[in-house]
This record gives structure tokens, sequence and C-alpha cells, in this order.
């Protein structure tokens, strides 16, 4: 994240010592996250951290990394008391840093909520590098946190104008870019041209990467993409999406103005994407 202060400290957390002393240290914050994503938040609409208490546990708590040399840390705790908000809703309304910290937060609990196995013996694992490793003692095999690439893509035509989507699931008004997660074995930029294609019928000339962001509703990491129809015939597929249209920045505005568009959350990549069509930097 671009303004973040959160140091993760990718070497200084290998030493227990350490992350025990952070924990203890001044300054030390806790952050625990909720059943479903939920987050604590102060009435002004930031995270709720408190100091941490009792003594360090290295299999219950997760050092997410440090701002200003104090140690940031997160538990799971299904019971955590209000006012709190679901992730994803609640990350949007954050600076910088603390977006960084409740993502992170967010992608490590999820992880340990569903990996407390070895995915080879079954073995149970054990938490390590302060949590975000699990060992596999009887494999003797380290696991590390998952993360699902997903690929989002504006695609424009040669009017440049870009192309909404309506998912089946969404309320009537949303409309967004089209998007999917990466098959097995599936290239980036495969995934892109296929998910457009059995999704909205369109085929794609050039296809560019532009920006990512991770996601972690559980798990995802959303790879953004710009791209350029072959031409502007849509033929939707029915099931996942029911509609879709090519619109002009004109009628762009004139559909928000008229409150006929439910925009996406302002922390989404598809707001990124979209914001850059709309001032004309999609890197097409
Ligand atoms: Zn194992």
């Amino acid at each position: 994240m671009p303004g973040s202060a959160l140091d993760r400290v990718g070497d200084a957390r290998l030493d227990p010592g350490w992350v025990r002393g952070l924990w203890s240290g001044e300054g030390a914050r806790l952050l625990r996250v909720g059943a479903e994503h939920r987050l604590p938040l102060t009435d002004e609409g930031g995270l709720r951290f408190e100091p941490p208490a009792g003594e360090f546990e290295d299999q219950r708590h997760l050092l997410v990394g440090t701002v200003d040399g104090m140690g940031v840390f997160a538990v799971d705790d299904p019971a955590v008391p209000a006012p709190t908000a679901v992730g994803r809703f609640a990350v949007t309304g954050l600076g910088d840093t603390e977006r960084d910290i409740a993502i992170t937060a967010l992608a490590l609990v999820n992880w340990h909520r569903v990996a407390p196995h070895c995915g080879i013996c079954g073995g149970d694992t054990i938490v390590r590098e302060a949590g975000h490793v699990r060992h596999c003692p009887a494999c003797v095999r380290d696991r590390f946190p998952r993360t699902d690439p997903a690929v989002i893509t504006a695609i424009v035509d040669a009017d440049d104008r870009l192309l909404l989507a309506h998912n089946a699931t969404w309320d009537a008004a949303r409309m967004s870019l089209v998007a999917g997660f990466v098959d097995a074995g599936e290239s980036l930029e495969a995934c892109v041209r296929r998910e457009v294609f059995e999704e909205v019928g369109v085929r794609l000339a050039e296809v560019r990467y532009v920006a990512s962001q991770p996601w972690p509703f559980p798990r995802s990491l959303m790879l953004g993409f710009a791209a350029r129809a072959v031409s502007p015939d849509i033929r939707v597929d029915g099931v996942e999406i029911d509609r879709a249209q090519f619109v002009s920045r004109a009628e762009y505005d004139a559909l928000l103005a008229e409150e006929r568009l439910g925009t996406p959350t302002s922390a989404s990549i598809a707001a990124t994407l979209i914001g850059l069509w709309r001032r004309g930097e999609l890197p097409l």
C-alpha cells in the first residue's frame, strides 16, 4: 500500500525472543479479528486496538508487523466485542497504514482458521515465525499463507467505452467489471481472455496488467487488467452475468447522477480501474 508505514519485519520475526520483546514492549497494539471478517472499530471508524495483555502465546498471537518500531499483533477472536464492522466495509474508511494492518491481519487469521492440519499427512501443524508459517513435524515441511489469484478487467471498445456487467446475484443497480478466479495451471493473461469470453462473449486484443489488490475475503489477490475488445458485440452467459453494456464517460456520469449505477466500494481495485478509465489513463 503506497502510504503504509507497516514494516513486515520479514527477517526479524524469525527470532522468537525478539517477537516476545515486541509484545511486551512500549506502544505494542493488538487487533482482534472476529467471525465473518469482522473488525473492531472506534467511534470515529478507525481500527480499535488494545494493549497486549498477559503472556505472548506463539500458537495464537500473530505478528502483523511494526509501525515506528512498535509491534502490531492480531488474534482470532470470534467473540470480539462491539462496535465492529464487516471487514470489506471497515477497510474502506481507513488510512493506508491501518488498511494495510487490517488486510494483513484478516489474511493471516483467515489462513490459520483453515490450516490447522497438514495437507499431506493430515497431522497437526504448529505455528512458527510469529504466525507466518505453519510447520508439520511429521513431514518436516513448512506451510505458508495461501492466496487465491483472481483477475478483474476494465474492457474498452474502439470508442473507449467501458464494459459494465451485472452479476445475477447483485442488487439491480450494481454494475462492475468482469472478474474471475485463475484456473489451475493457467496464466493470468489466459485467465483474463477466458473469463471475459465465458461471461460476456467478448474477444480481446491487447491485455495489459495495471495493479493488484489483496482482498482477504477470504483469501483473494485481485489482479487488475485493462483490455481492448476486438468488437463491441456482447453475448452474456446468462448464468453468472445476466446483462452487460458498453458505456461512454457521459453515459457513465448520467447513470451515476440518476443513481442507476451502484459503484464498487472506494477501496476496491474495480474503483481504481474505473477511475483510470474516467480520466483516460488506462494503459492501452
Ligand atoms: Zn504432514
